[in-house]
């Protein structure tokens, strides 16, 4: 995000939240820690296959692996990337596609 030169303007607010963002998650911290590979748009890489990251035994669904989206590609990303970790761990599985 940048700034647009000439394009404040004022509200008549008692309060005003800022929604704004749609960007990767957090990067400092546990992602830096972790040393997962990032995407371009700075998502934490990881296919919709296995749900792996570049390190083994680490798992990304959801908004933290294709960014800002919607609740149902949540649930459908952490089902499936829960399976793919049983799988990971127990070498087969049972669970739902
Ligand atoms: C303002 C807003 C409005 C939205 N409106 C809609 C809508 O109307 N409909 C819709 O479908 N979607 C909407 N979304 C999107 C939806 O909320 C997300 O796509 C969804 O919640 C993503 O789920 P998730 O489990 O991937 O991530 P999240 O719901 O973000 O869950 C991630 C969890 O991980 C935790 N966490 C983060 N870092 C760490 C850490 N280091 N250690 C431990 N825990 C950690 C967080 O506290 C959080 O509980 C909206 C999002 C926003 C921000």
């Amino acid at each position: 995000m940048t700034e647009v030169e000439g394009s404040e303007f004022s509200l008549r607010a008692d309060l005003v939240l800022i929604a704004a963002g749609f960007l990767h998650p957090m990067h400092q911290g546990l992602l830096e820690k972790l040393g997962v590979d990032r995407d371009a748009r700075g998502n934490v890489a990881a296919n919709t296959d296995d749900y792996a990251t570049s390190v083994p035994g680490v798992f990304a669904a959801g908004d933290m692996r294709r960014g800002q989206s919607l609740v149902v590609w949540a649930i459908r990303e952490g089902r499936q990337a829960a399976r793919a970790v049983d799988e990971y761990l127990m070498g087969a599985t049972h669970l739902p596609t």
